[in-house]
């Protein structure tokens, strides 16, 4: 028979899928949360009482804005643009800002949700949001990107600040968009508040290993994870999706560590290369030239491109790393990786495996990161960076990657405590949901009807 707990995360999910409709990515993140924290509203039925988990699903607060500004050509051009302000229990907002063409209610409500579950595993003081735009960077010369970032921050300042809310970079969004977007708010506030932007460029208030965090940090969770199991990086095949800045320094982090990264993706297509991912030119292309994936061949000629991104998962692999985007790996994409051998799972992306595909891997054995806490060091770099502001001084390079290393050890350890503590041994997805949800509610009972 159904627990009161489990009957009332039924009920909360079909209200949330009504209240939210056609906005499937939401529903997905929620409905992974929920299946998570049954067991923890039967143990504390007083957080069902106080409607903790009903209000956690509602953001706090929804922009929606009008971003109007003209191309080259001197056309006007609209564009849509969000902030989810989502929770603020435990710290200022604090979430990336994403521009892809994709972008609409349900991604920036998912994003902001899972947001908060891992602002909290972070163990440091911040809450959850997320932003963004319906605008295509791509294609687009510097001086578009430069107004389309002018006129988006034009609105957005007024709702963000230092103590409030604090964007940063994500898909579409690196240090060219945060730089103009800190020069814009700058000049209309008036004030030098470097806190209210993290990924900022080193000549105007960013931290060293920024950049590198977020893909440092999942292979660092994975190492941990796989570590525990008695594997290790060194000599294993490796797959990482995507290209961007999560993928790239994956990938140079797993070379680091003695694995082999054997093939990464764009929107487009795949490249294999038999003799392990050269990092210094793909960093080259896709960073400085920003150009496409199929290039990479004409520097490595023994390389091997394939058109379709999603191929890039029946290439043979120990260890799979998908850092591009959500839902890039489906049901059967998990059962293909399976079947080929792949022994772990850390997602750098947000949500890139959909919930069949996680069940996969889940009843196969496979070791599985979920992003919310593997990739977790780049939001936790950011709050790193926010301390170097307030202080006025600057770590070293060294300094900052240790602190992100001690935080992606943590948070393997407190997600894989809080899942053998509820009975879930070795699930770290319910133990990272559980994790990041305790401090969260103890904070929203504290602080009252808010
Ligand atoms: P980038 O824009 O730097 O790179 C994104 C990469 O993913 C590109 O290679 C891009 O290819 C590919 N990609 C994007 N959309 C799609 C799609 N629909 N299908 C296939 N490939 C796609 O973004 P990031 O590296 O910053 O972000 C990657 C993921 O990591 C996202 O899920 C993001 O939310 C997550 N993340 C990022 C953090 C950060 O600090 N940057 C922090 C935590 C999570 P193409 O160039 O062809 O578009």
């Amino acid at each position: 028979m159904a627990t009161n707990a489990q009957k009332y995360c039924e009920e909360l999910y079909a209200r949330v899928v009504e209240r939210n409709a056609n906005e499937p990515e939401f529903h997905q993140a929620v409905q992974e949360v929920l299946e998570s924290l049954v067991c923890v509203l039967e143990r504390y039925p007083e957080y069902i009482d106080l409607g903790i988990v009903e209000r956690m699903v509602e953001p706090e607060r929804q922009i929606i804005f009008r971003v109007p500004w003209t191309d080259d050509l001197g056309k006007v051009q609209i564009n849509r643009g969000f902030r989810i302000q989502f929770n603020s229990a435990i710290g200022p907002y604090k979430g990336g800002i994403r521009f892809h063409p994709s972008v609409y209610g349900g991604i920036m409500k998912f994003l902001g949700f899972e947001q908060v579950f891992k602002n909290s595993l972070t163990g440091l003081p911040i809450g959850g949001a997320k932003g963004g735009a319906d605008f295509e960077p791509k294609g687009k010369s510097d001086a578009e990107v430069m107004r389309f970032c002018q006129s988006f921050m034009t609105e957005l300042y007024r709702h963000i600040g230092q103590d409030v809310d604090v964007p940063a970079g994500d898909i579409g969004v690196g240090g060219r968009e945060v730089g103009y977007m800190f020069g814009q708010y700058k000049r209309i506030k008036n004030a030098y508040e470097a806190g209210v932007l993290t990924g900022k460029g080193l000549t105007y208030g960013g931290s060293l290993a920024r950049t590198q965090a977020t893909g440092y940090g999942t292979v660092y969770f994975a190492d941990e994870m796989i570590r525990a199991k008695g594997m290790s990086f060194a000599g294993k095949t490796v797959l990482v999706s995507g290209s961007g800045n999560v993928a790239l320094y994956a990938t140079q982090k797993v070379q680091e560590l003695g694995g082999k990264v054997v093939a990464m993706s764009d929107s487009n297509g795949y490249v294999y290369d038999p003799d392990g991912i050269c990092f210094a030119t793909m960093k080259q292309l896709k960073e400085v030239e920003r150009g496409r994936i199929s290039e990479y061949l004409k520097q490595r000629p023994n390389a091997q491109y394939h058109k379709g991104c999603s191929g890039i998962w029946t290439i043979p692999c120990d260890i799979a790393l998908p850092c591009a985007t959500q839902n890039e790996i489906t049901e059967a994409d998990a059962r293909i990786l399976v079947k080929n051998g792949c022994k772990a799972v850390a997602e750098g992306a947000n949500m890139p495996t959909d919930l069949a595909g996680t069940k996969v891997f889940i009843e196969a054995g496979v070791l599985f990161a979920p992003g919310k806490a593997s990739n977790a060091g780049g939001v936790a770099t950011s709050a790193l960076e926010m301390t170097q502001n307030s202080m006025r001084l600057a770590w070293t390079f060294e300094e900052v990657d240790a602190k992100l290393k001690n935080i992606m050890v943590n948070i393997y350890k407190n997600a894989s405590k809080a899942a053998e503590e509820y009975g879930h041994k070795d699930n770290l997805v319910v133990g990272a949901n559980i994790a990041g949800f305790l401090k969260v509610a103890e904070a929203m009972k504290a602080q009252g009807l808010v």
